[in-house]
C-alpha cells in the first residue's frame, strides 16, 4: 500500500522566527536606489549595494521575508530539478558549466555572508537532491547527473536517498547547504539597517498597501534621487522554483 502522505500549509520557517515592523516614512524619500521587495532578492540586492556604498531605500508592502521566501524548502543549491541535461543540449557545454558555476558561487557566497556577518541562520553543509517516484524515467536522472557532472557539479546517480519513502532514483550534488531563510534574511534586513542607516516607514501603494523601508545613509559624496512612492503595487517578477521532485 502506498505511504500516507500529508500535507502541511504551514510554514516552519515563518512559525520559528519572529515577524517584523519597520516604521512608515511621513514624507517622501531621497535614495540612489529604491529596492522594491523585502525577499530574499531583495534583501540580497540591497545589502550589496549597501556595502557598494549606495545609499538604498528598500520597500517592503508587508513584512520582510513573508512573501515566497518565508515559504521554501530552504535549500541553498546549484542543482534546480532538472536542468543540467537541457542546458548542455540547448546552450553547449560551456554555458551549461557557467551556469553551474554562478549557481555554485551564489550558493558559497550566501554561506559566506552567514559567516562575515556572524548571522546565526542554522546553515547546514548537505548534499542536495532532485528524485523521482517514476521508475520510467531513471534515464532522464543519469543524463541529468552526466550533464551536471560535466558542468562542474560533484553530482551522481542514485538510488538510496534520505528520503522516508522510496524513490526511483535521484540525482544527488554534494557540497550544497540548507538553512532557515527566515533566519538569514531578518538578520539580513538588521544588518542593511545597521550599515550606518535608519529605518523608517514608507508608503508605496497609497490606500492598499503599507510599506515598511529601510534606509540606508549614502557614503559622503554620493548624489541622491528622489523616490516617489508609487501608487501602482508592482508584481514581483515570476519565481524560480528550484526544488525536488525534478
Ligand atoms: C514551495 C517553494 C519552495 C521553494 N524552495 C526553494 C528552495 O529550497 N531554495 C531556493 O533557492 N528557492 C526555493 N524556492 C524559490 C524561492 O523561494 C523564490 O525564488 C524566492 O523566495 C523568491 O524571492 P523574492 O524575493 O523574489 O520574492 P518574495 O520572497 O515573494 O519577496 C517579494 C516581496 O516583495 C513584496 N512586494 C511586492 N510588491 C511590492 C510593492 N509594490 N512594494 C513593496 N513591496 C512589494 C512582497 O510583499 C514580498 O515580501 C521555492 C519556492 C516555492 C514556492
Amino acid at each position: 500500500m502506498a505511504a500516507e502522505r500529508r500535507t502541511v500549509d504551514e510554514s516552519y520557517w515563518m512559525a520559528t522566527a519572529p515577524g517584523t515592523r519597520y516604521p512608515p516614512p511621513d514624507s517622501d524619500l531621497t535614495a540612489d536606489v529604491a529596492v522594491i521587495g523585502g525577499g530574499i532578492a531583495g534583501l540580497c540586492t540591497a545589502w550589496e549595494l549597501v556595502r557598494a556604498g549606495l545609499d538604498v531605500v528598500l520597500l517592503e508592502a508587508d513584512r520582510i521575508a513573508a512573501g515566497v521566501s518565508g515559504y521554501t524548502t530552504a535549500k541553498l543549491t546549484a542543482l534546480h530539478g532538472l536542468v543540467y541535461a537541457r542546458l548542455e543540449t540547448r546552450y553547449g557545454p560551456d554555458n551549461a558549466a557557467l551556469y553551474a558555476l554562478s549557481q555554485q558561487d551564489a550558493v558559497e557566497r550566501t554561506a559566506a555572508l552567514c559567516d562575515e556577518l556572524d548571522i546565526d541562520a542554522d546553515l547546514e553543509r548537505a548534499a542536495a537532491c532532485t528524485y523521482l517516484e517514476d521508475p520510467r524515467r531513471t534515464e532522464e536522472l543519469r543524463a541529468e547527473a552526466g550533464a551536471a557532472r560535466r558542468a562542474g557539479l560533484d553530482a551522481s546517480f542514485v538510488t538510496g536517498t534520505e528520503l522516508p519513502f522510496p524513490v526511483a532514483g535521484a540525482v544527488r550534488v554534494e557540497g550544497q547547504f540548507q538553512f532557515h531563510p527566515r533566519k538569514f534574511l531578518l538578520a539580513l534586513a538588521e544588518r542593511i539597517t545597521g550599515a550606518g542607516g535608519r529605518s523608517m516607514s514608507a508608503r508605496a501603494s497609497p490606500g492598499s498597501t503599507t510599506v515598511c523601508a529601510a534606509v540606508c545613509r549614502p557614503r559622503a559624496g554620493s548624489r541622491s534621487r528622489r523616490v516617489t512612492p508609487s501608487s501602482r503595487r508592482i508584481t514581483p517578477s515570476s519565481t524560480t522554483r528550484c526544488c525536488s521532485p525534478g
